[in-house]
């Protein structure tokens, strides 16, 4: 399941393939869809807009196409015209000058204008976007705050991973995020000191903006970058806790444990993380 940071990297190569030049053809599977082609047809794509695992296709003449891929849908950048070999069903396709961006599988499509995006019942009901471009650094932590205050009473474990709280954290950024703030995953903020939630509503926003940039590094760059060096797979320098079940903290030394919270799998240390 891509989390926040793997969601921007992929509308990332949807933006450099198809945004800026005009838009030679979009076909869309759904009948319902289909009188829209016209209006996007010769229109140019300004952004790709993620927001939690949806996306919205922004277009100059105001509309937009929102996506979300649920399980199974997948994008898949392709030059003009070379069609992948696949089973799966395509969707949406939008030709750029030279590349096209084809979404397969994915079920829900749909084209909104501006009202349609504020009233969009999805888009309406999730939490604040830690990837979100637009929005910028202080407000985003304020806004986190504002929902670990209002959350106080949840289990941070369950709270990281609720995309009605919080989008984009998903679960080895929730693991790193907790790792860092020195929090047990059974924690809730109640349970929290003050500069501990300080130090929460900044990392949610801080290690999934260092796994975009790095390709899903949390650890910290230097470590990660020694042990690559020194012959060690990803799995071993990407976290600092996820995935290392049995293995030494790299902060501490004490062994990581591997437990389910809310559901999911999730590492901690239990020296660095007793509260
Ligand atoms: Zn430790």
């Amino acid at each position: 399941m891509p989390e926040g940071p793997e969601i921007r990297r992929a509308a990332d190569r949807i933006e450099q393939a198809i945004a800026g030049p005009l838009i030679e053809d979009v076909q869309f599977a759904f009948e319902h869809l289909q009188p829209y082609e016209s209006e996007l047809i010769g229109q140019r794509v300004l952004e790709v807009e993620t927001r939690g695992k949806a996306m919205l296709t922004h277009f100059d003449n105001g509309l937009s196409i929102y996506s979300h891929n649920q399980l199974y849908g997948v994008w898949m950048i392709r030059p003009k015209g070379h069609f992948p070999q696949t089973r799966r069903q395509l969707r949406l396709a939008i030709h750029g000058d030279e590349k096209m961006a084809l979404l397969y599988s994915a079920s829900s499509i749909e084209v909104l204008g501006q009202e349609g995006i504020k009233n969009h019942s999805f888009l309406r009901g999730i939490g604040p976007d830690v990837m979100n471009k637009a929005t910028q650094k202080q407000t985003l932590k304020r806004r986190l705050s504002k929902q670990l205050e209002k959350h106080k009473r949840r289990r941070l474990c369950g709270l990281l991973l609720d995309q009605k709280v919080v989008c984009g954290i998903g679960n080895y950024l929730r693991s790193e995020i907790l790792f860092l703030a020195g929090v047990h995953p059974s924690q809730r903020p109640v349970d929290c000191t003050e500069s501990q939630l300080k130090l929460l509503a900044k990392l949610m926003i801080s290690v999934p903006e260092q796994a975009y940039k790095t390709g899903g590094i949390t650890n910290d760059l230097k470590r990660a970058e020694t042990l690559k060096a020194q012959g060690a797979p990803k799995s071993q320098y990407r976290h600092w806790v996820f995935g290392r079940k049995n293995q030494s903290c790299y902060s501490c030394g004490e062994t990581i444990i591997k437990s389910t919270f809310a559901g999911r799998r999730c590492y901690y240390c239990p020296t660095c993380q007793n509260g």
